[in-house]
């Protein structure tokens, strides 16, 4: 298990074990129950990709609260923003709610820019987000992630539910591109 692995003819090598993974995770929930607790905070999935951190993290937060997953559609828009994201699957009233989103990964930041403006919409009583890892250096647009598992470097990355061309979601660990090439496929 430990070693390099082959995706799509890719060389992917490991960034972060599932042991290290899981204690960041752990620690997360606990930071989240503790500042949810009594607020019965509904916790959004985005899918694919979160869904075993979505999974790993919120069975660990002891508290009442609850889960739902949406899946985003992204299409060049003919907004002056020329991205739009619309959500497929929410069906739970947010209305004074405490959201909390989950997202795999923040890159550049064009998905949750696109998206956020669409839960607020809701009137949420607050909203805040826990992103599984963040590339800091990629991000070009005013998101600030409130729990960050890990902050990496702007490399493609794949495993912990993190796909390569729909490969690679099942690894354990967490795996980083070899070549100097980015592999940005998405
Ligand atoms: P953003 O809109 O923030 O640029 O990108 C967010 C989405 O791009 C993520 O939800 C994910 O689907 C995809 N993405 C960005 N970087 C990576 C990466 O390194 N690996 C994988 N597998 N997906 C990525
Ligand atoms: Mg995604």
């Amino acid at each position: 298990m430990i070693g390099d692995q082959i995706v799509h003819n890719k060389e992917f090598t490991p960034l972060f074990f599932k042991t290290e993974i899981d204690k960041r995770v752990s620690q997360l929930a606990r930071e989240i129950a503790v500042e949810y607790d009594g607020k019965k905070p509904i916790f959004i999935g985005i899918l694919n990709g979160s869904f075993i951190f979505a999974s790993d993290l919120f069975k660990q937060v002891n508290i009442e609260a609850e889960i739902t997953f949406i899946k985003l559609l992204s299409y060049k828009g003919t907004s002056s923003s020329g991205h739009v994201v619309r959500s497929l699957g929410l069906e739970e009233s947010l209305f004074n709610r405490h959201v909390i989103i989950i997202e795999d990964i923040i890159d550049t930041g064009t998905t949750l820019h696109s998206f956020l403006p669409e839960i607020m919409e809701h009137q949420p009583a607050s909203l805040k987000i826990a992103t599984f890892l963040t590339k800091p250096s990629a991000l070009k647009y005013d998101i600030k992630a409130d729990y960050v598992g890990f902050e990496i470097e702007d490399k493609f990355v794949v495993g912990y539910g993190l796909d390569y061309d729909g490969l690679g979601r099942n690894f354990n660990n967490l795996y980083i591109l070899k070549d100097d090439d980015s592999g940005q496929t998405e």
